[in-house]
């Protein structure tokens, strides 16, 4: 089987689900005072200092565990969005778990702007500079797009925000770019960010908020004191440490090749979303007149998965990302290749069914 739908999750690794499963045997609750689960809070201190370590974070920063990354991403929304006279950005291109939550806020009244994107899906900086100034307490933009792999400079973002919107916090969900980029979130200035272990080989159900200055944070899960009483809830242990080593394994490697052998091998006619500033492992091509999902199937019938768009998305219609960048015709035939661990001949394979596929299905409705 071929799978290029890892956007959309990934497999857990072999060291990843022993370490679920070794450290399950550590049942203790963390915050009982005998030494057993003085055991247990120690190996979540240890994997949130091992965050903050890997992704360079800031002097005072820190890291919450959360159920996943769609809480992280409700968290900061809900944290920040508590003022009607304020301005909260967000880019057009989030992932539900941001677009729906501003939306939420958008019918109580609150001020929320969407800036369009850019023909790749990534922000249109001209728009930001637009909407920038002192009324802006949040930016909240993708780091790379889930759906078309389109990377966004965050560090620019970070630093026009912090110019022209002085007292504005900015969020990225990162979700996509681990694994992808290198990742310094000092030196980006971002003041949250946002993780998930599903999408690195890790197990779903555990996900992770970078925090800038956690003193001046207003948790939005309130409870017991967990997380330095920042997330209630008792933590999961298990899903924490084997996030940690589905980290230590991640490598990120140069998939330029098998972007050109897909792109060459495509014999029908396409619009590709994903240009050179996309990472090379999502690739979101669109079709026109096919439905994606008929695609999808015809693939799944020779043992290829491949996505149409987000995962998240594809139950609700058309694309509502893809459908910003490209009309109707095609949006419905959008296609998301996003791969690792494939060779290029997997990838000239893909593309050459791929092409096959939407033959078949123009054959089959012209008839
Ligand atoms: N953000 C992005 C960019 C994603 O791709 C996803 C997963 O599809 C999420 C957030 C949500 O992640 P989780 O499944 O951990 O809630």
């Amino acid at each position: 089987m071929l799978y290029f739908d890892n956007a959309s999750t990934t497999k857990i690794s072999k060291s990843a689900l022993n370490a679920y499963i070794n450290s399950s045997e550590n049942f203790y609750n963390p915050s009982a005072l005998y030494a057993q689960a003085l055991e247990s809070k120690k190996l979540i201190e240890d994997a949130r200092s091992f965050l903050i370590k890997y992704f360079k974070g800031d002097k005072n920063s820190s890291f919450i565990f959360t159920g996943c990354a769609t809480e992280a991403n409700n968290t900061v929304l809900n944290s920040c969005i508590t003022r009607k006279d304020k301005k909260y950005i967000i880019s057009a291109g989030e992932h539900s778990s941001i677009h729906n939550t501003a939306k939420s806020y958008i019918e109580k009244g609150f001020n929320i702007k969407f800036i369009p994107l850019l023909s790749n899906g990534g922000i249109n900086i001209e728009e930001l500079k637009k909407e920038l100034d002192n009324s802006v307490a949040l930016v909240s933009c993708i780091h790379v797009s889930n759906e078309t792999g389109a990377i966004n400079d965050i560090k620019q973002i970070v630093d026009l925000t912090k110019s022209l919107s002085p007292n504005a916090l900015v969020h990225s969900d990162g979700v996509q770019a681990v694994g992808k980029l290198n990742i310094d979130l000092k030196d980006s200035g971002v003041d949250f960010y946002t993780i998930s272990a599903h999408k690195i080989h890790g197990p779903k159900g555990i996900g992770a908020l970078y925090i800038k200055n956690p003193n001046k944070f207003k948790p939005f899960i309130l409870g017991g004191g967990q997380e330095k009483n920042l997330r209630a809830g008792t933590e999961n242990i298990p899903a924490i440490v084997s996030f940690i080593e589905a980290l230590k394994e991640v490598k990120i490697k140069d998939y330029s090749k098998h972007k050109k052998a897909i792109m060459d091998n495509l014999k029908v006619d396409y619009i590709l979303i994903s240009d050179m500033y996309c990472v090379n492992n999502i690739i979101s091509v669109c079709f026109k007149g096919v439905r994606a999902e008929t695609i999808q199937h015809i693939l799944e019938n020779k043992d290829i998965l491949v996505g149409t768009g987000s995962a998240c998305n594809s139950r609700a219609g058309i694309n509502r990302v893809i459908s910003q960048l490209v009309n109707y015709d095609y949006a419905i035939g959008a296609i998301r290749l996003s791969f690792e661990d494939v060779s290029v001949e997997d990838c000239k394979l893909v593309a050459a069914e791929l092409s096959n596929a939407v033959d078949e299905y123009k054959k089959r409705i012209n008839k």
